[in-house]
C-alpha cells in the first residue's frame, strides 16, 4: 500500500483553505525559498509514513468541527512531489464526502508525462488550490527560490481553464517581493485568470529562522525585518485583496 512521507499534522487549521481544516504537511520540496519557515520539510525522507486510510480515519475524528466549508488541506513542503499518494488520498477523501484543498507552490508542474495526466486527474478531486506565487518575474523568482516560474504560471493558467477555485498567496518580503512594479505585474497576471476566489498577502516573518541555524544552512535574509503595516496595506491594495 502506498504511504505518504509526513512532516506533521495539525488538527484545527483555520487559515489554510475554507472553514476549519485538518492539515497534512508532506515532506519534500525542490524549492529553496530564502524565507522558507519549514526548511525541515525539504528532505523528502520521513520516519512518519502513513497510509491514506490512517490519515483519513484520523481526519474523520474532527469532522464535526468542519461545518459546511471545512475539510482537509494537504500542504508541505511541496505536496505535488508525492502526487501518486496525493491522488489516492483525495480520491478516497471525495468518496468519504470530504472537502479537499491543495496548498502548493506548483514547482513540480509540467505538461510532461507521467506527471501531467496525474495532475489532470488530481484536479477532478480537488475543491480548492492555494497557489503560492512567490515572484511574478522569472529571474527574480529564480533568485528567491532557485527555480524559474514559467511552469508555475502555466499551472495557474491551467487551473483557470479548468475553473478550479484558487486562492493566490504572496509572501511579502521587504526589498525582495514588495516592489510596486512587480506587485502590479502580479495583479495584471491575476487579472488574466478566471478562477481566483481570493488574493492573500502573507507578511514575511522570522519564526522559522532558528530551523536554518539548527540545520546549519546559511540564512540569507538575516537582518530583514517583517514588512511594516503600511507596506502590507500597500501590497493588499495593489493586489486587490478584500
Ligand atoms: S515552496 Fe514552501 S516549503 Fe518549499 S522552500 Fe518554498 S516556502 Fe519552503
Amino acid at each position: 500500500m502506498l504511504k505518504g512521507a509526513i512532516h506533521s499534522i495539525e488538527t484545527f487549521g483555520s487559515v489554510d483553505g475554507p472553514g476549519v481544516r485538518f492539515l497534512i504537511f508532506l515532506k519534500g520540496c525542490n524549492m529553496r525559498c530564502r524565507y522558507c519557515h519549514n526548511v525541515d520539510t525539504w528532505d523528502g525522507k520521513s520516519e512518519d509514513m502513513r497510509s491514506v486510510e490512517e490519515l483519513l480515519d484520523m481526519a474523520e475524528r474532527y469532522r464535526a468541527y468542519w461545518g459546511k466549508d471545512g475539510g482537509i488541506t494537504v500542504s508541505g513542503g511541496e505536496a505535488l512531489l508525492q502526487i501518486d499518494f496525493l491522488l489516492e488520498l483525495f480520491k478516497e477523501a471525495k468518496k468519504r464526502g470530504m472537502n479537499t484543498c491543495l496548498d502548493t507552490s506548483a514547482q513540480p508542474y509540467t505538461t510532461e508525462e507521467p506527471f501531467y495526466s496525474k495532475f489532470v486527474e488530481l484536479m477532478d478531486y480537488t475543491d480548492t488550490v492555494l497557489l503560492d506565487l512567490k515572484h511574478i518575474d522569472s529571474e527574480e523568482h529564480k533568485k528567491l527560490t532557485g527555480h524559474p516560474n514559467e511552469n508555475i504560471l502555466e499551472c495557474a493558467r491551467y487551473l483557470s481553464e479548468r475553473n478550479i477555485p484558487v486562492w493566490i498567496r504572496h509572501v511579502l518580503v521587504p526589498g525582495v517581493t514588495d516592489d510596486d512594479v512587480y506587485l502590479k505585474q502580479l495583479r495584471a497576471f491575476i487579472d488574466t485568470l478566471q478562477n481566483v476566489d481570493r488574493v492573500e498577502v502573507l507578511p514575511y516573518h522570522t519564526f522559522g529562522e532558528y530551523k536554518w541555524e539548527e540545520l546549519g544552512i546559511p540564512y540569507t535574509l538575516k537582518g530583514v525585518e517583517p514588512p511594516t503595516e503600511e507596506r502590507v496595506k500597500n501590497a493588499k491594495t495593489i493586489l486587490g485583496c478584500k
